[in-house]
């Protein structure tokens, strides 16, 4: 199994809600029952949401922006964004990602947490549904993309790219595993699905190729970030249409 779409998506699925639910559930999470390889990876992919929120940010506002947050996971970008007011639609593959997510919404809301950055006034819960990128519509002001990348192939990439940037009316924002770092990351993609059983494949993509594919449907690179710890490597974009 190859390809997104086919088996490998099925595989993906099947994963996200059981051992690899457990795993990121973790490393997404605040507890410290994560090894030494799991923190590395919780403070890369901490910083890539946090970068993403500052690119998010220096254009304006937040208040009333809607934002598609696609392959959303645990909810690591979706809240933070709420609470900056946007009108965020979540969705992910993974049921029990999507469960992890409104779960720690809800215990926000106890905590009143959610109140905090919004001047105390309630701020719109993002709406979380169980949903696979392919089968997302409608138009959003913003839509981003979080190190969902690494699980299609470039051939099933590019249709990807084209899908979510028709979703985006002002901004798409991608976050990617860049192919530069491959031979290094042979070895480390093996400890981020270690065992037989994890037979999820990881996909890395040249920033080029990711360029080209929102070229071809009109969109350009406006900004680049690039993030790396000892085990996580992302490059972010924003592009626009050009
Ligand atoms: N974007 C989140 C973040 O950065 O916190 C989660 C990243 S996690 C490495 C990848 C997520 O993509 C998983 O939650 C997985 O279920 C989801 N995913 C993978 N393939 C997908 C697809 N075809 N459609 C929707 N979600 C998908």
């Amino acid at each position: 199994a190859e390809e997104v779409g086919g088996g490998d998506k099925e595989v993906v699925r099947e994963y996200f809600n059981n051992s690899g639910f457990q795993r990121w559930k973790k490393i997404y999470g605040e507890t410290d029952d994560v090894n030494r390889v799991q923190l590395d990876i919780r403070l890369g992919h901490s910083k890539t949401v946090e970068n993403t929120m500052l690119m998010l940010t220096e254009e304006g506002s937040l208040k009333g922006v809607t934002v598609c947050d696609a392959g959303c996971g645990t909810g690591s970008l979706a809240i933070p964004l709420a609470k900056q007011g946007a009108i965020v639609s979540a969705s992910d593959i993974s049921a029990a990602m999507v469960a992890e997510a409104r779960k720690k919404v809800k215990r926000l809301v106890a905590e009143e947490e959610l109140l905090a950055d919004n001047g105390g006034e309630a701020p719109v819960m993002p709406k979380f549904e169980v949903k696979d990128l392919e089968s997302l519509d409608g138009k959003y002001d913003t839509v981003v993309c979080l190190d969902v990348l690494i699980h299609y192939p470039q051939s099933k990439a590019d249709g990807m790219i084209a899908h979510l940037a028709s979703l985006a009316e002002k901004r798409l924002i991608l976050s990617f595993a860049p192919k530069t770092f491959y031979y290094d990351l042979l070895k480390r993609v093996g400890e981020l699905f270690p065992g037989p059983s994890k037979a999820t494949r990881a996909y890395l993509h040249a920033e080029a190729d990711v360029e080209r594919a929102l070229q071809k449907v009109g969109w350009k690179i406006r900004k680049r970030g690039l993030i790396t710890t000892q085990f996580y490597f992302a490059r972010l974009v924003e592009a626009v249409p050009a």
